[in-house]
């Protein structure tokens, strides 16, 4: 931790905002006018469409800082949001960054939640153009907007998969669910016991995971590369099953999955063992991944085989077929967003 310690009350908050955003350097050619004025000005060119998304954060919601660093809060922060504008297929340009704050942080402390903003900023080629600030009574309030452009034929919505397409995930699911396990039980051992030496080396991989995720940038740039697009496509937020049910209700379509090609790695795999936690039921279930799923028809599909993170976990049914999760023993269960008293 920073030893320094200064007031906001020092600096006013247009001092503070100043100190915050002072070194964020505009790299985007579409960013026209960024953090100075009363609103930024994007230009993107003719033939392409802009796409938006925010998200809200609340402290002892959607973080605790008991455990999330404040540079890891503000990398994930943004990761959250671009996240979502690679699931529309569309290439992030710009962020805007609101915060509510009380009196409780010191200016290094929110200088440390910028350099996380920066870090992700910098390794997603997003400029930061503007935000607010506000004081809040108790806990840190975080909002962030996501801005980026893609061709209209390349959108990719949750609307439009079709039965005979392929379903696909990347990378590796369950991982920050368990991650998020370990933190909360070794707050709970802290709480208990202060002054106890919390041990997470062993488990670096999940909670790593947990507070620091990446958005896949690679894969959408393989897309693009390859020109395929997706015909149906979401980010794994809350969980496979939950984001399988969004796309097959709002696509009105069926789909089969195969547990057996459920991307999960070994230390997920083993850690879930470790906490009594059946490993399927926490990929299946677990959220906040920002792994990819995605829906391509056949033809598209044959160029993807066998790309690095990328998996084939089933196919597009009819709508009567149902949701249904068959398992390496060949049994067909239908999904379904379950809770957690699915304990082994
Ligand atoms: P206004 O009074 O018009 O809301 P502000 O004084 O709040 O303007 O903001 C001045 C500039 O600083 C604007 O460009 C705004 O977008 C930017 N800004 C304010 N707060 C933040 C923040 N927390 N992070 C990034 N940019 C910010
Ligand atoms: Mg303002």
């Amino acid at each position: 931790m920073n030893e320094k310690r200064t007031e906001i009350s020092s600096l006013g908050e247009f001092g503070l905002i100043k100190q915050l955003t002072q070194q964020f350097p505009i790299n985007q050619k579409s960013t026209i006018k960024g953090i100075g004025d009363d609103a930024a000005v994007i230009k993107y060119s003719m033939d392409k469409h802009t796409v938006v998304s925010t998200d809200l954060l609340l402290e002892g919601i959607h973080f605790d800082l008991m455990y999330c660093p404040l540079k890891h809060l503000g990398y994930k922060s943004v990761v959250v949001n671009v996240s979502d504008i690679y699931a529309m297929n569309a290439i992030p340009r710009q962020i805007t960054v609101s915060i509510g704050i009380s009196n409780r942080f010191s200016v290094e402390a929110l200088e440390e939640f910028y350099d996380g903003v920066r870090l992700a900023c910098k390794n997603y080629g997003v400029d930061l153009i503007g935000g607010d600030t506000t004081s809040s009574q108790k806990g840190f309030i975080i909002s962030i907007t996501a801005i980026g452009e893609v061709e209209e034929s390349k959108l990719a919505y949750r609307n439009t998969a079709k039965e005979g397409d392929l379903i696909f995930v990347t990378g590796d699911l369950g991982a920050s669910y368990l991650g998020l396990q370990i933190l909360e039980r070794e707050k709970k051992i802290f709480l208990e016991n202060p002054g106890v030496e919390v041990k997470l080396e062993e488990d670096q991989y999940l909670v790593e995971r947990q507070l620091k995720p990446e958005a896949q940038r690679e894969t959408i740039e393989l897309f693009h590369e390859l020109e395929i697009t997706p015909t149906a496509m979401i980010d794994i937020s809350d969980g496979l099953s939950s984001e399988l049910k969004h796309i097959c209700a709002q696509s009105n379509v069926g789909c089969h999955i195969f547990e057996e090609q459920i991307p999960i790695f070994q230390e997920t795999y083993d850690a879930a063992l470790k906490l009594h936690l059946d490993p399927i039921t926490c990929a299946m279930n677990g959220g906040e991944d920002y792994e990819l799923l995605f829906c391509m028809n056949k033809t598209d599909a044959q160029k993807i085989y066998g790309r690095h993170g990328i998996k084939c976990i089933g196919e597009i049914k009819n709508s009567s077929y149902g949701l249904v999760l068959e398992s390496k023993a060949g049994f067909h269960h239908e999904i379904t967003a379950q809770g957690w008293n699915h304990i082994l």
